[in-house]
């Protein structure tokens, strides 16, 4: 398989210039189509999701569409789910509208108030409100199950559904395949009176686990599979977060979710494309309903749209989960996760993942985005806002022989630069504050005995600028009994410091990144590297354990400016040729200062 760069984007190709108009796409298309023919004018909001009679009572929608984001509370978010949340929330944004926040909790062996937890955190991360205001109650399917049980009771009223007693596998082989039309259930021609009766039993618990299921009466030959009479209800005896033990029968996902969709008034449900073929049941289901004025008219409408595939990455909770509970990563926060808080511990920010939402656009067809998209837009969002630090990531130390006769024994000579290269216009940089004195720290890599051709740093005989300090000359090095380097010599050029008058007095091809033995502060910093070898780990059923990277982690101890050493956890900074890193959230702390690397400077994927 290919790793095409973004395919599907409109805007890929633009510059850094922030878009400030967005681009269309067929979701936009059709929304801008329904509010031009008034399609949703007419319905009716009675400020809390409910039956027909319900909305009736209310006033007229206020809000011009409504979309949901109905994730089910069985793992965390993941950069995916980033995706739908963006086109959901952002779309209600643009159009005038509400998106509500739902937890699909109708399956009652699964959830867990942990990751209810983690999405509301995830969403509210990301900058969005639901359901019209700050902070209001996420809507949950589990408060529609009483509805659901009446549409049940009036489908089988109506002649639309059965209580099926088959078994499972004769059920199986009685659907049918592709090649071959189903074959009715004998179950089947029972008549509404007899089904009403035993699907009452049913939920009263007088048959067992499995032993029956309740199916919508459709059409077994139809050539869509999914509309062979689905089960819409089964037996299960499972204690529910919300519902505790009051039901034993559940719905069925495909059955609940257009009735969630409908108590909501949603308009315009949004969801990927795996669900194409479920549209025709969600239409067929909602037509039967809004005829029997049990919901409002008109129905929402579902699209379909093509789900967010990265290289690199693995976005499957299941898959997800083994890697937390392998202990193949630390946690879902492992900043190489590309869960939410993953991503946001790695040093992402809120308008870098909405920046990629839109620049990888919406389309019906499944394409591989590649991961250098995602950590362009955080580069671009950090370009402007990361205050600038130095920090030695391998470092040896530089000693300047002539500091004590030409500056003065022990003399720290203070230093500055702007924290910002380029402040807003309109303001200044804040500028940062460190000192340099006889010993700086610098990179190992920045001295070199025999110097390589065009090698313009530190080798005996040429002069550098230390980066907001003085002009030196390199002299030598120590070095101990095998021959490794020890310590670098130099001298400085007095008179030469950035930013006084006899700056410029001594030309050099080079300046390096440095810190003062005196004010440096050692720094644990966590060099993030993907976290699988192979660009497509899963795809075909691959073992993706078998493509983990064994250095996906390096752990260095390093030596950073005052200015690093004072963040607060969560701030982002460029280290001057180094990259953009954060202060990690979890385990960075006043005199013990630990970051990560969110994202190097250049786009190196693939290099
Ligand atoms: P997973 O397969 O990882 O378990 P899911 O689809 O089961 O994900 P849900 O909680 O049901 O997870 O998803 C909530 C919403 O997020 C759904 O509308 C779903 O279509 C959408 N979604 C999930 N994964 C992606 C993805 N990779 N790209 C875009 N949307 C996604
Ligand atoms: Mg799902």
């Amino acid at each position: 398989m290919s790793t095409p760069s973004p395919a599907n984007t409109a805007a890929t190709a633009t510059s850094a210039a922030p878009e400030t108009v967005k681009p269309s796409n067929f979701l936009r298309q059709i929304i801008e189509h329904d509010l031009e023919k008034g399609t949703y004018a007419t319905r009716r909001w009675a400020g809390t999701p409910g039956d027909a009679a319900h909305h009736a009572q209310g006033e007229p929608d206020p809000a011009k569409i409504r979309t949901r984001f109905p994730p089910e509370p069985n793992g965390y978010l993941h950069v995916g789910h980033a995706k739908s949340i963006c086109i959901n929330f952002g779309l209600a944004r643009d159009y005038g509208g509400v998106c509500h926040l739902r937890f699909d909790d109708t399956n009652p062996e699964k959830e867990d108030t942990e990751y209810v937890n983690s999405i509301i955190d995830a969403v509210k991360w990301l900058g969005f409100d639901w359901n019209g205001a700050p902070d209001a109650a996420p809507y949950q399917a589990s408060d529609y199950f009483d509805f659901m049980y009446r549409a049940a009771e009036y489908l089988i009223e109506a002649g639309h559904a059965y209580v099926d007693e088959q078994t499972a596998e004769q059920m199986r082989v009685n659907r049918g395949d592709f090649s071959k039309p189903g074959v009715d259930s004998p179950f089947r021609s029972r008549t509404p009176a007899e089904n009403l009766r035993i699907f009452r039993e049913m939920k009263d618990g007088q048959h067992e686990d499995g032993s029956m299921v309740l199916r919508a009466k459709i059409d077994m030959a139809s050539p869509n599979i999914n509309m062979r009479d689905p089960a819409i209800y089964r037996i299960r005896r499972a204690t529910h977060h919300n519902t505790g033990d009051t039901w034993c029968i559940y719905p069925m996902y495909t059955y609940a979710h257009p009735i969630e969709d409908a108590l909501e008034q949603i308009t315009h449900s949004l969801c990927t494309l795996e669900f194409e073929d479920q549209r025709p049941f969600y239409d067929w289901l909602l037509e039967r309903l809004t005829e029997g004025n049990l919901l409002a008219s008109p129905p929402p409408r579902q699209y379909e749209f093509a789900r967010l595939n990265l290289t690199y990455v693995i976005t499957s909770k299941r898959k997800l989960a083994q890697l937390v509970y392998d202990h193949k990563v630390s946690g879902w926060d492992d900043p190489r996760m590309p869960t939410i808080v993953g991503l946001r511990r790695r040093g992402y920010t809120p308008a870098a993942i909405q920046t990629f939402a839109e620049r990888i656009g919406v389309t019906k067809s499944d394409s591989w985005i590649d991961y250098s998209t995602l950590e362009g837009c955080l580069r671009e969002d950090l370009e402007l806002k990361a205050h600038r630090g130095m920090a030695v990531l391998n470092p040896v130390k530089l000693v300047l022989t002539n500091w004590d006769d030409v500056m003065g024994a022990g003399h720290l000579e203070p230093c500055s630069l702007p924290a910002l290269p380029h402040p807003p216009e309109g303001t200044e940089s804040p500028v940062r504050h460190f000192t340099i004195g006889k010993e700086v720290w610098i990179e190992r890599e920045d001295f070199e005995e025999v110097p390589p051709k065009g090698y313009k740093r530190l080798f005996p005989g040429n002069k550098v600028r230390l980066k907001g300090g003085y002009v030196i000359e390199c002299t030598g090095a120590n070095k101990d009994a095998d021959g490794n380097i020890t310590e670098v010599l130099a001298t400085v050029v007095p008179d030469t410091k950035s930013g006084t008058p006899g700056a410029d007095s001594v030309k050099v091809k080079a300046a390096i990144t440095w810190v003062g033995v005196a004010d440096g502060v050692n720094a644990e910093v966590r060099m993030y590297d993907r976290l699988f070898l192979d660009a497509h780990p899963d795809a075909g059923g691959k073992d993706f354990i078998e493509s983990l990277n064994p250095n996906s982690l390096k752990v260095v101890t390093a030596i950073v400016e005052p200015s690093l050493a004072n963040a607060q956890p969560d701030d982002k900074f460029q280290f001057e040729r180094h990259g953009y890193f954060v202060a990690d959230r979890i385990d960075h702390k006043a005199g013990k200062p630990v970051f990560n690397l969110a994202v190097g400077l250049k786009d190196s994927w693939g290099k």
